[in-house]
């Protein structure tokens, strides 16, 4: 079977990008390991914070529109604390925005891109399918399933997540940093209303996120330590909830848990290069960043927004995997994909230390930002991004 385009893997960024090449006149395939198959019981524990530039993406597909607007929450508020009292504030309204973002579950919006990709003329899907091996010659890269299928396509986009195979099998080999630190995710239900509000703490042994939900329930990403994370994966579920009640200044309250935690290993992954010819990566086979900043499917939402454009305005002869049109979507990555990076990298670094000059410099930074405007502002419109 021949393509234009074959995605491997079917996650937010893959589906949104095959999403948004439905007018592009391509031949499209995607390649998905799981099922693509519905299953809405109860809440996901995988809860992204989506920004307002995410959503816009999703809108233009289609995809956000089919949304059980019930389970979407947006953020109205952001409230940030030092481990010595800093607090710095961020409000929609001071910024004349609707909201800073919307927090919603991973799989509501997989869900809703899968639908919109069944009615897809260009696209045909092969889930569940393994891929065996992948070859790249000058005229195609042909794919192999383990079910004997053999694809050829002109361009291979990899959006198979961090342990990206298709990475592996370009030859792009670049450990990542480990960092030490596991996110342990839970939702809740808090007793005391959270107004839309996204908490975030940064403590010397950690960093806590409390992201709100609908119905007074709250999405925790908790970064600590391994050692931590394995002590909270086995506490009763009442002792966890205490420990968060108190790691979290009691601010919202007793909490009462809704779905089991999990913990992710959290690592830095930069990588020197994007793009070969007829390869291109994208979202967490591109980058991986820590999740201090709820930007992880954001960047991998712009990296398909970006590559769907590169493909869509090509010249009407220009071969789809060509190196030159493929390194104009690097291009254009790469400031962005860095500048999340370092940011993140630094804040983790900054407050993930006891020193007694960077304790006070970080709370005092967090207090001044907090006190100028124009500084305050910047940080906030990338986020809305
Ligand atoms: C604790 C934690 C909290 C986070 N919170 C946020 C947040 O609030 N906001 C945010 O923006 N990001 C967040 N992230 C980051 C976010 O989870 C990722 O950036 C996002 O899931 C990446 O999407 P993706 O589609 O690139 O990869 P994935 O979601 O990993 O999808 C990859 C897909 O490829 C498939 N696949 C894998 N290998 C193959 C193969 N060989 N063949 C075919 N298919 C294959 C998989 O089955 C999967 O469906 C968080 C991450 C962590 C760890």
């Amino acid at each position: 079977m021949i393509f234009d385009v074959l995605i491997i893997g079917g996650g937010l960024v893959g589906t949104s990008l095959a999403a948004a090449l439905e007018s592009s006149g391509l031949s499209v395939a995607l390649v998905e390991a799981q099922s693509m198959s519905p299953d809405s019981e109860g809440w996901d524990s995988r809860i992204y914070a989506i920004s307002p530039g995410g959503a816009s993406f999703l809108t233009q597909s289609g995809a956000w529109q089919r949304l059980d607007m019930a389970r979407v929450q947006q953020v109205e508020q952001m409230r940030v604390f030092g481990d010595e009292g800093a607090d710095l504030a961020f409000s929609a309204y001071q910024l004349g925005a609707p909201e800073l973002a919307f927090i919603l579950e991973n799989r509501l919006m997989q869900q809703a891109l899968w639908a919109g990709l069944q009615q897809q003329d260009n696209l045909t899907l092969f889930h569940p399918a393994r891929c065996t091996n992948l070859d790249w010659q000058d005229e195609a890269a042909y794919l192999q399933l383990e079910d004997g299928r053999e694809l050829r396509a002109k361009l291979i986009v990899g959006a198979d997540g961090r342990d990206s195979w298709v990475r592996r099998q370009a030859g792009i080999i670049e450990p990542p940093t480990l960092y030490q630190q596991h996110g342990v995710v839970a939702n809740f239900i808090a007793e005391k209303p959270h107004r839309g509000t996204a908490y975030q703490w940064f403590q010397p042994d950690g960093i806590l996120a409390l992201l709100p939900l609908p119905q007074q329930m709250v999405s925790m990403v908790w970064s600590v330590s391994p050692e931590k994370s394995g002590f909270l994966l086995q506490l009763p579920r009442e002792e966890l909830c205490a420990q968060v009640a108190v790691a979290s200044q009691h601010t919202l309250g007793a909490l009462q848990m809704v779905t089991p935690p999990a913990a992710f290993p959290l690592r830095l992954l930069n990588l020197p290069q994007l793009v070969k010819p007829r390869l291109a990566l994208a979202g967490d086979a591109a980058h991986n960043v820590h999740p201090l900043a709820g930007q992880g499917v954001n960047l991998g939402f712009r990296d398909a927004r970006q590559l769907a454009q590169v493909l869509l305005q090509r010249g009407p002869q220009q071969d789809c995997g060509d190196i030159h049109l493929l390194r104009r979507y690097e291009r254009a990555r790469k400031e962005d994909i860095l500048s999340m990076q370092l940011a993140t990298d630094a804040l983790k670094k900054l407050f993930n230390n006891n020193n007694l000059l960077l304790r006070t410099a970080r709370n005092f930074g967090l207090s001044a930002t907090n006190r100028i405007a124009p500084l305050k502002k910047m940080l906030a419109f990338h986020a809305l991004n």
